[in-house]
């Protein structure tokens, strides 16, 4: 079977002219590109790649649409952004209407925690420590991507939290796994058993 060219179809169209004609047709098409870019706008400006990134969740921008929805039924303005705050990864941003400052929301990128907490910083702490980077990667890591950064102290006090957590899991896991070892011989009563590499590993780690 022949294979499918992946190539669209083209055509060639002739135009009499020397090398300053040519430039002068390429500059007209890639003038009618700049508007068509500009209009789509993408891709972005220069001045706009270091323009500081934040992390968001998909309930979180949801809820930007719906307000940003409903306020259009009532109101014919257009929210600007004029403040953002961030939070580690998470950013918090005033928007205000540019008919009515009265109409004004605090949109935070990231949905709280019952704890309290941030997701997003919640979820990008549990991804760091367990990816086994060291401090200075991460912090080199953020600065690099410009996503935010949780700071030191942040740090210290999600650790804490985080420990007990991984503590509770870690015991948890052996208790389990010396019941299920106990669990094994049909005698056996007491946990005071002997296991290694060879025999009687748990499967399920
Ligand atoms: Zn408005």
């Amino acid at each position: 079977m022949e294979k499918e060219s992946k190539r669209p179809p083209c055509f060639k169209i002739s135009v009499p002219g020397d090398d300053s004609k040519k430039k002068d047709v390429l500059d007209k098409l890639q003038h009618v590109r700049s508007i068509i870019v500009k209009e789509l706008n993408h891709p972005v400006e220069k001045k706009d790649v270091d323009q500081q990134l934040f992390v968001t969740a998909e309930t979180s921008l949801q809820k930007l649409v719906s307000v940003s929805e409903n306020h259009s039924s009532f109101c014919t303005g257009h929210f600007k952004f004029k403040k953002r705050t961030q939070k580690g990864h998470v950013a918090a941003i005033r928007f205000t209407c540019d008919k009515d400052k009265h109409h004004s929301v605090l949109w935070s990128s990231s949905p709280y925690l019952p704890n309290g907490e941030y997701m997003v910083n919640s979820r990008i702490f549990h991804g760091y420590e367990c990816s086994g980077m060291l401090p200075v990667h991460y912090n080199r890591f953020s600065q690099g991507a410009n996503i935010g950064h949780i700071n030191k102290s942040k740090q210290s006090y999600m650790f804490d939290k985080y420990k007990r957590f991984v503590d509770e899991e870690y015991n948890d896991s052996i208790e389990t796994a010396l019941m299920e070892e106990v669990g094994m011989y049909e005698d056996l009563t007491s946990i005071d058993i002997m296991t290694d590499a060879r025999h009687g590993w748990r499967k399920k780690r």
